[in-house]
């Protein structure tokens, strides 16, 4: 960012009072990723902050409907995902990305575009068998029986996070517990001190 850039952006966080942050989470699917952007946002929301929840749904509808599941375009469709994020972040916004995101290229990569300062990495973290059982929208079952290819965890791999910021066990703790658990890690570091 140039100088001027960098002081709009502060004076952006000094109007909105906050500071914009890209919190990413990374885990399986059934993991929690959506739950918890989702109780997050409304933690944050209360505690007075701009927010904006990214995730596949979304993204994957419009700004990325030309990608398919390759593992070049899941690449493109993280890459994307990490510019639009940034933009948010420079804006002041805490962004809050919900995405498997599996591979420690994309997440790396992800942590370059929005830059080291501005990015945190979630671990959203449960065993394979407890999403397996939760199977919140069928998609192990069919992933098994080889409807889905290429499904993270059954066929494709997900590789474990070892530059994570914070790491929430879903399966160990309880959503209040893993909100708390964030917002200790997260409202230090958006809280805007004059
Ligand atoms: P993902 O977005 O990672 O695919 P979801 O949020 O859609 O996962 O699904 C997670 C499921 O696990 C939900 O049904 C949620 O109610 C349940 N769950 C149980 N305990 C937790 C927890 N501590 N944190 C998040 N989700 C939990």
């Amino acid at each position: 960012m140039d100088s001027i850039g960098k002081k709009l952006r502060d004076r952006k966080e000094k109007k909105l009072h906050q500071h914009g942050k890209v919190i990413w989470m990374t885990g399986l699917s059934g993991a929690g990723k959506s739950t918890i952007a989702a109780h997050l946002e409304e933690a944050l929301y209360n505690h007075g902050f701009l927010t904006r929840v990214i995730d596949n749904d979304q993204t994957r509808d419009g700004l990325n409907r030309d990608l398919g599941f390759s593992r070049e375009d899941r690449h493109e469709n993280l890459r994307r995902v990490a510019e639009v994020a940034k933009l948010f972040c420079h804006t002041g916004v805490v962004t809050i990305v919900s995405f498997i995101s599996p591979t420690i290229f994309s997440r790396e990569q992800a942590r370059q575009i929005i830059g080291e300062s501005d990015f945190v990495l979630v671990y959203v973290n449960a065993s394979l068998e407890t999403c397996e059982k939760r199977d919140v929208k069928g998609l192990y079952k069919k992933a098994r029986m080889g409807l889905i290819p290429m499904f993270t965890g059954i066929d494709s791999p997900f590789d474990i996070p070892d530059k994570a910021d914070i790491e929430i066990r879903t399966d160990q703790l309880s959503v209040q517990e893993c909100i708390d658990h964030l917002m200790e890690y997260i409202l230090p570091r958006v809280e805007y001190n004059e």
